[in-house]
């Protein structure tokens, strides 16, 4: 496919950013900006030069599968995207054969089952009919291999219930995430937010270089939707200018309606910029999740317990962020309009060399069953398959060591996709009939065997 084409945000960005040197402390080397596109899991244009025209298939053509159709940059990527340009797992379940696959679902996994050998049996469900009701049916299902898929906090959750995997005691340690600081502004004139995916290019210059040493790298990325994460645009804005959202200047229900509320819309609203700094959050072992028998959910299962922090490492980087971040609104001309207030709606604010600052999760969860190279060290090995039991595996983001600064979902679809055909492998050997026969007759002495 052709690659998503760059947002008219990106190209305002470039103009005022590619080749400018900024600093992220008073006296710190200057860093070149550069504008960069960003990789995507999304369909975009097919592109008929590929394998030779092989994998070209145009939208719509009869009597293949169908893999959705391309983005058309409508600004609705969270929580779904209409048109399924983006991945999602109805895809993969439309190409299952029935006979062969069956879906459970108001089921949830209580237990992982195994021998006192370590070899997984099977998982113990709990099938309910009413999701409002903590009525459920305990059942098993047997298996040959067990893999657990549920991301980092349950896949943990399931192992630690379970007592499973804790030769290492590394179960449920170095939950990271990206720490999010945001920052927004308002340029000096039209910018065209609220076009295309939620962002299509990146700063990508602070995720590498010595100053790493000190503080956690990170990456910049361009916001194509306004203020739509710092502030909740466009609705806060239409509800700001009735009258009637909590920050409103106006009387309440003393708003301006009609012509005048389409103009000031689009006069606030088509200026709004915004970055996110996605901040590499190191693995450390205090960071994890727990189960506590006595935090239950209604049917009756332990729920996770997490505990998390900044360390000082990644609170520096967020430092260095807000600084670059107003050295962009200022390259921009834009107003930085960025703030970062206590209460009770902003659990991740804290203050930090005299300053206040207010962090965000992006949901990108990892590192609660590592993997490593060792079963002393990591709970899972390289094909995300659990150290202590050769038939369970834990896949997905909580087998990372690491986060690194980009969002994880791109390597987390290339390890699902080697450790599938480890299990492929493994249920082909666990099928493969037996043969029992004469024992070969001896070779001559000095004749050398060949190999089968
Ligand atoms: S912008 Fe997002 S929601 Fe809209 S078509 Fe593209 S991928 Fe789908």
């Amino acid at each position: 496919m052709h690659e998503i084409p760059r947002s008219y945000v990106d190209d305002v960005f470039a103009a005022r950013l590619d080749g400018a040197a900024v600093r992220e402390a008073p006296g710190a080397p200057a860093t070149t900006l550069r504008v960069v596109g960003t990789p995507h899991a999304r369909n975009s244009t097919p592109d008929r030069r590929y394998d030779a025209g092989r994998g070209y298939r145009p939208v719509g053509a009869a009597g293949l599968p169908n893999y959705g159709e391309r983005c058309v940059g409508n600004a609705s990527c969270v929580p779904i995207c209409p048109v399924q340009a983006k991945y999602t797992p109805l895809k993969t379940q439309a190409a299952w054969d029935r006979r062969r696959v069956r879906l459970l679902t108001h089921a949830v996994v209580s237990r992982v089952l195994a021998d006192g050998n370590g070899r997984a049996l099977g998982v113990e469900y709990q099938e309910y009919e009413d999701p409002a009701a903590p009525v459920a049916t305990t059942r098993t299902a047997e298996a040959d291999v067990v893999v657990l898929a549920a991301h980092a906090v349950e896949n943990a959750r399931l192992l630690l219930v379970s007592r499973l995997a804790g030769h290492s005691d590394q179960v449920g340690r170095n939950l990271m995430d990206h720490p999010v600081l945001l920052g927004w502004g308002l340029a000096g004139h039209p910018v065209g937010p609220f076009r295309g995916p939620a962002s299509t290019s990146g700063l990508e210059s602070f995720r590498t270089g010595p100053a790493r040493r000190e503080r956690a790298p990170f990456r910049i990325e361009i916001s194509n939707w306004g203020w739509g994460w710092p502030t909740g645009s466009p609705g806060s804005d239409v509800a700001r200018l009735l009258g009637i959202g909590a920050d409103s200047a106006q009387p309440r229900g003393k708003g301006v309606f009609g012509a005048r509320l389409r103009a000031a819309l689009g006069e606030q609203i088509g200026r709004q910029v915004s970055v996110q700094f996605l901040m590499e959050q190191e693995a450390e072992e205090r960071n994890r999740v727990t189960v506590d028998p006595r935090h239950r959910d209604r049917l009756g299962n332990p729920r996770p317990v997490i505990t998390y922090d900044l360390s000082d490492r990644v609170k520096r980087g967020m430092a260095a962020a807000r600084t670059v971040s107003g050295e962009i609104f200022r390259l921009l001309g834009a107003e930085d309009r960025t703030a970062y207030a206590p209460g009770p709606l902003s659990p991740g604010h804290f203050r930090f060399e005299g300053r206040g600052f207010t962090f965000n999760g992006a949901g990108h969860g990892g590192g609660t069953h590592i993997m490593g190279a060792s079963r002393g060290t990591s709970v899972v090995d390289a094909w995300q398959r659990c150290w202590d039991h050769p038939n369970l595996y834990a896949v997905g983001c909580g087998s990372m060591p690491s986060m690194g600064t980009s969002n994880p979902s791109l390597t987390m679809a290339a390890l699902a996709l080697r450790s599938s055909e480890r299990i492929h492998r493994d249920l082909t050997e666990s099928h493969r009939p037996a043969a029992v026969g004469p024992p070969a007759a001896a070779a001559p002495h000095g004749r050398k065997e060949g190999r089968a």
